[in-house]
C-alpha cells in the first residue's frame, strides 16, 4: 500500500527533520547510509549505528564535509548485541540529546538463498538475531524516550519477499513477514499516542552491496541509487507522516 502524497513528487522541506534527534541502524553502507545522509541534510542529527566503524566513520566524514548537523557514531553488532546493550544505547541517548524522534531498523542480513529443506539452522538464527530479535529489543529500549516526543516515528524496513513468498529466500523472507506483523502490532498498540507512529517500508529493488549478492546476474545499473529512493523515509521521519500509522509503504512505484 502507497500512503505517501506522492513519492516522486514528494518535495520535503528543506528543515524537515531541523532538531530531530534519528537512529539509523546499518547506516555505514547501502540505503541505510543515505538514509542518515538524506536525514542530515534535512537538519537531523543523526545516530550512526552498524557493525563496521571505518564505514561509520567515512559516513560521518560525509555528513560534516557537507556542514550539516554533526552526527554521533554508535558501532554495535546487532547479532552479538545483548538486551543490556540495547538499553545502554537508549540510556547514552537520553543523556546525550535528552529525546530520539526517529528510529530507523534499516540493517539486515541476506543468509542463504537455499530451500527451507536444506537451510542451515545456525544461518537462519543469525537471519532472525539480525532482522527481527534485535529490532524488537531495540525498540523496547528506545519507546520510553520516544513516547516523550510529541513526534515520532519508528520505521522497520521490509522488502518484497516480506509480503509473497519466494523459494528459496528463506529465513530473510521469513523475517521480513515478521517485521510486517510486528510493524502492525505494534501500531495497534500505539494508536492512541498521538504522534507516535510505526511504519514499515519496502525499497524495492535498489543498488547495494545486498541485492548484488542476492542477483549476481543482474546489471546494477538498471536499478536506482539508494539515494534516489529517499522520498518516502524523509515522508516516514517529519511530521508530514504524523497521522500515517500501521501502513506497509514502497518507496518506489511498483
Ligand atoms: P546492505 O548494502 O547489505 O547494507 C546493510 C547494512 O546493514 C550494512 O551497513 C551492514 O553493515 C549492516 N549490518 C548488517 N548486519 C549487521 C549487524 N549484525 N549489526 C549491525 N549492522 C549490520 O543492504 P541494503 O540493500 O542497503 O539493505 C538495507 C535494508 O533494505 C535491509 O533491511 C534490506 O533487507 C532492505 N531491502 C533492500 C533491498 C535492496 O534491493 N537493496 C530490497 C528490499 C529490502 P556492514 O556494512 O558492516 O556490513
Amino acid at each position: 500500500m502507497n500512503v505517501t502524497p506522492s513519492i516522486e513528487t514528494y518535495k520535503p522541506d528543506p528543515q524537515l527533520l531541523h532538531e530531530r534527534i534519528i537512529l539509523v541502524t546499518g547506516a555505514g553502507a547501502g540505503i541505510g547510509r543515505a538514509a542518515a545522509k538524506a536525514f542530515a541534510s534535512h537538519g537531523a542529527t543523526v545516530v550512526l549505528l552498524g557493525r563496521t566503524t571505518s564505514k561509520l566513520e567515512a559516513v560521518y566524514d560525509e555528513i560534516t564535509a557537507s556542514g550539516n548537523p554533526q552526527p554521533a557514531i554508535y558501532p554495535l553488532d546487532l547479532l552479538k548485541a545483548s538486551p543490556d546493550n540495547f538499553w545502554e544505547l537508549a540510556d547514552r541517548l537520553e543523556q546525550e540529546f535528552g529525546r530520539l524522534n526517529g528510529l530507523l531498523h534499516n540493517a539486515a542480513l541476506l543468509g542463504a538463498l537455499s530451500p527451507i529443506e536444506r537451510y542451515d539452522l545456525q544461518t537462519w538464527a543469525q537471519v532472525m538475531h539480525v532482522n527481527l530479535h534485535g529490532p524488537v529489543v531495540l525498540t523496547q529500549a528506545c519507546l520510553p524516550l520516544m513516547r516523550k516526543s510529541e513526534d515520532a516515528s519508528i520505521v522497520f524496513t521490509s522488502s518484497g519477499v516480506g509480503r509473497t513468498g519466494r523459494a528459496y529466500w528463506g529465513a530473510y523472507a521469513v523475517s521480513k513477514f515478521a517485521v510486517e506483523g510486528l510493524t502492525q502490532v505494534l501500531a495497534d498498540e500505539l494508536e492512541s499516542h498521538p504522534g507516535l507512529r510505526v511504519n514499515s517500508i519496502n525499497p524495492g529493488a535498489v543498488q547495494t552491496t545486498m541485492r548484488a549478492t542476492a542477483f549476481p546476474a543482474e546489471d546494477p545499473n538498471t536499478l536506482p541509487r539508494p539515494e534516489d529512493i529517499m522520498a518516502s523515509y524523509l515522508f516516514l521521519m517529519g511530521p508530514d507522516s504524523r497521522d500515517v500509522q500501521g501502513q506497509a509503504i514502497d518507496a518506489q512505484r511498483k
